[in-house]
């Protein structure tokens, strides 16, 4: 069986990358969803074990020290990692595994995993990207001006992914994250059993 493949991405927040994240996983449920492990508190709407377990900063340091994890980063004063485990046994298990991360975990993950395949969700514009903070009306002015300032930071370093999306339209972004997602079916690496087959038969 080949291995499976893990899928980086990325988006500041405000870029409507979860929205993407739950249509692509409507439309294919077969697909593996990494659930980071992080401090922070749950937002409304929110749920445990959905895009992220809840834990204590105790609970994270513990896994931290154990060595349970692939990367981490500190988010707005909270923890925030990648469970290493869930992601090798897919990779082991021939899945696609998507991971959502920050530009630094995805930095750290391409180190681990050089043959990952990262994409950047890209908000249409800076100015949608505010409003779309600011009516989420979620979080403080306080952090929204932190998340915008991070977001800014975020797609300066867009161009070190291989794929860039922009959510203009939920549904035209998450059909081409399939394609994306779909075409590493096709490299030359997954296809050697059939390059295998047709060479036995010569
Ligand atoms: P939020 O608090 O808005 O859910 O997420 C804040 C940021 O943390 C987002 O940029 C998100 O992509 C990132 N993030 C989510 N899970 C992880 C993770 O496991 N590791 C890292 N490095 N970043 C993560």
């Amino acid at each position: 069986m080949s291995r499976g493949s893990v899928f980086i991405l990325s988006g500041p927040s405000g870029s409507g990358k979860d929205t993407v994240l739950k249509e692509l996983f409507r439309q294919h449920p077969d697909l593996l969803f990494s659930i980071s492990s992080i401090t922070r508190a749950m937002r409304e709407g929110e749920r445990e074990g959905e895009k992220y377990h809840f834990i204590s900063r105790e609970e994270f340091e513990a896994m931290l020290k154990a060595d349970e994890l692939l990367e981490y980063n500190i988010y707005g004063g909270n923890y925030y990692g990648t469970p290493r485990k869930p992601v090798e046994a897919a990779i082991m298990a021939g899945k696609n595994m998507v991971i959502e991360v920050d530009v630094n975990g995805a930095e750290k993950i391409r180190c681990k995993l050089p043959e990952a395949v990262s994409i950047f969700i890209m908000p249409p514009s800076f100015a949608e990207l505010k409003r779309r903070l600011v009516g989420r009306g979620t979080e403080s002015d306080e952090q929204i001006k932190i998340r915008m300032q991070t977001a800014l930071d975020e797609i300066r370093r867009a161009d070190e992914y291989d794929y860039i999306i922009v959510n203009q339209d939920v549904n035209t972004a998450a059909a081409e994250l399939f394609t994306v997602i779909d075409s590493r079916r096709l490299t030359a690496e997954k296809q050697q059993t059939i390059i295998n087959e047709v060479l036995a038969e010569c």
